[in-house]
């Protein structure tokens, strides 16, 4: 919407509620404040200067005047247009800008003689908690204040344990174990996530080692994320870290955990080249979220790890169990092995046995424990 202003005409005053933002098309405004009774000029602005959007930006009220010095032409900015993009923003970037704001309107407070407000206490967005979260994992990085647990994945058919799930645990000083959901989702949003990618590789191929060391030849299935995938040379780590550590490739698995921003010929691109090294790869968390029909269409997944939520209700309700049934016959048609989660009573790995699937993971065949207990 267009404003137009005369000469001398206020678009508003000092202390008036916030209410839209402006762009100057054409003319200059003078933004005056007031000082014990005399005006202030705190700038001039010309043609596509921006005016207006701090209020719009933190809902206080206005903190100067803008007059018309000569005719003026103005796009009036609707709130919620700028509201709208602040709110999906970045929390960080959200809580820097509110961060930013707050300083400036002390500055000019205390340019007035005014004691400006205290300033902690802002973080609306929430983003500061955020970016203390992260600079407490990179210093755990750095510290070995992250843990890999080794959760066992039953061989139903041969009762032993086939392998392991790679499950990485931060020990937070003050908030105790933070779950990876949390951290991992955290980490992912910056480059951090790769040396976490890093820690959870190197300590699964020690891990491997101690367990190959012990006789026994199991697997260890590490994590990857679609954010983690697009790393240039992830796999090419991957290779070299087992032959350093004097590992066959096959003994690490990687499993793809599931977002809408996946790219399937990228994908398929690391899928292939897992393969070319013996490299097996699983899909996910399969039945709910983003792993569906099509990722299994188009991607030539080794294994398919059915999401706990099935193991959980199987018994309580019949769609889950005839869901579960038919997406483990639809695997191992398409040649997959098949993993369920979650299995914590003996009588849903009854269920998997009787349905010919392949592995059972969850608190019943063990809970993700420190590789020291599974050595001995
Ligand atoms: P996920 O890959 O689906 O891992 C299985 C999760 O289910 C684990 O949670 C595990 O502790 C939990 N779980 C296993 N058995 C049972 C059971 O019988 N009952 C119940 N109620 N839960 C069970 P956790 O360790 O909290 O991990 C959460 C998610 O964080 C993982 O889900 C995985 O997506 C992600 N994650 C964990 N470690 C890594 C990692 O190193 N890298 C990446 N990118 N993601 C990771
Ligand atoms: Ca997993
Ligand atoms: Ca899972």
């Amino acid at each position: 919407m267009k404003r137009t202003l005369a000469a001398g005409d206020v678009l508003f005053s000092e202390g008036d509620a916030a209410g839209s933002a402006y762009l100057v098309e054409s003319g200059s405004l003078a933004v005056v404040a007031d000082d014990e009774g005399s005006e202030v000029l705190l700038s001039e602005l010309g043609a596509g200067a921006i005016l207006g959007e701090m209020a719009v930006i933190d809902a206080a009220p206005r903190t100067a005047t803008v007059r018309a010095i000569t005719d003026a032409v103005l796009i009036e900015i609707d709130r919620g247009q700028l509201a709208e993009r602040i709110e999906r923003s970045d929390p960080v970037v959200r809580s820097l800008l509110e961060g930013l704001l707050k300083r400036y309107r002390g500055a000019m407070s205390a340019m007035r003689g005014q004691v400006a407000e205290a300033e902690d206490g802002f973080d609306h967005g929430g983003g500061m908690g955020k970016i203390r979260l992260e600079s407490q994992l990179r210093e755990a990085l750095a510290n070995n204040g992250l843990d890999l647990r080794l959760q066992p994945l039953l061989e139903i058919a041969r009762d032993e344990l086939g392998g392991y799930e790679a499950l990485v645990r931060w020990n937070h000083p003050e908030r105790g174990p933070v779950s990876p959901a949390e951290f991992i989702a955290l980490a992912e949003e910056t480059s951090l996530i790769v040396p976490v990618g890093e820690y959870v590789l190197d300590h699964a191929c020690r891990a491997l080692k101690a367990l190959h060391a012990g006789g026994r030849s199991p697997f260890i299935a590490i994590n990857v994320s679609a954010r983690q995938l697009a790393e240039q040379g992830l796999i090419d780590r991957i290779v070299a870290r087992t032959t350093e550590s004097g590992l066959p490739h096959a003994a690490l698995k990687v499993e793809i955990t599931e977002s809408l921003s996946l790219d399937y010929g990228m994908v398929a691109e690391v899928i292939a080249e897992c393969h070319g090294h013996g490299i097996k790869v699983a899909m996910d968390d399969f039945g709910t979220g983003y792993s569906g029909m099509e990722h299994l269409h188009r991607l030539e997944f080794d294994t398919v790890k059915i999401d706990q939520a099935y193991a959980r209700n199987m018994h309580a309700s019949k769609r889950a169990m005839a869901i579960l049934q038919h997406m483990v016959g639809m695997v191992h048609d398409l040649g997959a092995d098949v993993v369920v989660e979650g299995i914590e009573e003996a009588a849903q790995l009854e269920v998997l046995q009787e349905l010919g699937v392949r592995y059972a993971q969850g608190y019943l065949i063990g809970k993700p424990q420190p590789l020291s207990d599974w050595l001995v």
